[in-house]
């Protein structure tokens, strides 16, 4: 099979389009004949190295896909050849304490396709047959793979980490970015007033179509002084905040007392100035989250193809072509998911 593979860290020169062999399958797992997947954040972490975590090498990057089931190993009957499935890519043992009360992304033995093991940037990959999930024809391959690592990060952080209410105001930082799009969608579904913060226009005017109820441009504006006028001085019930050493003073000066901040990762840099005073004057929630279980993945893919949500294909490459995905990508060009086409299919 074809496949992107990575021998170092480095830049997007590093991806090479590389022949492999098929993989195998084995008992519990399923073989998927990828037709598309889509780029993360942390696939550009991972290309370049990431202090702690270390990647054996080479390595397929890709955390997300959408196929057909080719294969299936001994003992599966979830899915069948020939369904089409998403890949959820959190993989954990299902025994551990965490992963027996649901909290797949808390396991002592948690794996992320695309991270540490093998990824989705290939002809064929093998995944535990619980991480395939089969949807219907009126998602294309590409819609679908843009679906798994957004939605189960947005529902895990905003529903089952921060318990987002109906009624409640919601402050979502990068909201035209992939988990952008995905919690400002939740948000509106779960009764929320959604404040949307993002760069430029073209951009905001995506958060407006997605639901969003007040924009801020905060290559343009202070949206911490933009929350407390459109507040009256409250602030917000809870912020979203992946941005990270940006923002995350004005993340917590734009919460109202009591309220909780939400992080599921760090883009501008993971050791911002710190304000402690906010925190304990104000009684604030710092929450941490990350992925999510398959549970958490399957609520939301519901709801989409409900057609109450949708994702939101930014832009499209050939699997030859991901070194120029991952430069669109670092250069923020994309309104919405960049997804790379590993098949050449109708829908
Ligand atoms: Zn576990």
């Amino acid at each position: 099979m074809k496949a992107i593979r990575i021998h170092e860290d480095g830049g997007p020169d590093v991806l090479r389009y590389a022949d492999r062999p098929d993989p195998g399958v084995r008992p519990g797992t399923v073989r998927i004949d990828v037709h598309a997947a889509s780029l993360n954040h942390i696939d550009l972490f991972l290309r370049r190295g990431l202090p702690g975590i270390t990647i054996p090498l080479p390595h397929i990057p890709g955390c997300d896909a959408a196929g057909v089931v080719s294969e299936v190993g001994g003992g599966v009957d979830s899915v069948r050849v020939g369904d089409r499935v998403l890949v959820n890519p959190t993989v954990s043992c299902g025994k551990c304490e965490f992963c027996v009360r649901g909290d797949a992304s808390m396991c002592l033995d948690y794996h992320l396709i695309g991270e540490t093991i093998d990824g989705t940037c290939c002809e064929q990959i093998v995944v535990p047959a619980e991480n395939a999930i089969a949807f219907p024809d009126s998602l294309s391959f590409e819609e679908a793979a843009s679906i798994p690592m957004v939605f189960v990060t947005a529902w895990r952080m905003l529903v089952t980490r921060a318990r987002l209410r109906a009624g409640e105001d919601v402050l979502i930082l990068g909201a035209a970015a992939g988990v952008g799009i995905a919690c400002i969608q939740i948000a509106k579904v779960a009764g929320a007033r959604v404040f949307a913060a993002a760069s430029g226009a073209e951009k905001l005017k995506l958060c407006r179509e997605l639901g969003a109820d007040v924009l801020i441009d905060y290559s343009k504006e202070d949206f911490a002084r933009r929350i407390r006028e459109e507040t009256g001085k409250r602030g917000v019930d809870v912020v979203v905040d992946y941005v990270g050493k940006d923002t995350w003073v004005r993340s917590l000066r734009s919460l109202a007392r009591g309220g909780r901040l939400v992080t599921c990762g760090a883009t501008t840099g993971y050791n911002p100035e710190e304000d402690l005073r906010h925190i304990f004057f104000r009684q604030l929630q710092v929450i941490g989250s990350t992925t999510g279980s398959r549970n958490e993945l399957l609520a939301p893919l519901k709801l989409i193809i409900a057609g109450r949500m949708r994702p939101v294909v930014g832009a499209v490459f050939d699997l030859e072509d991901t070194a120029a995905a991952h430069v669109a990508m670092e250069e923020r060009r994309a309104l919405g998911k960049i997804v790379i086409r590993v098949r050449k299919t109708e829908r």
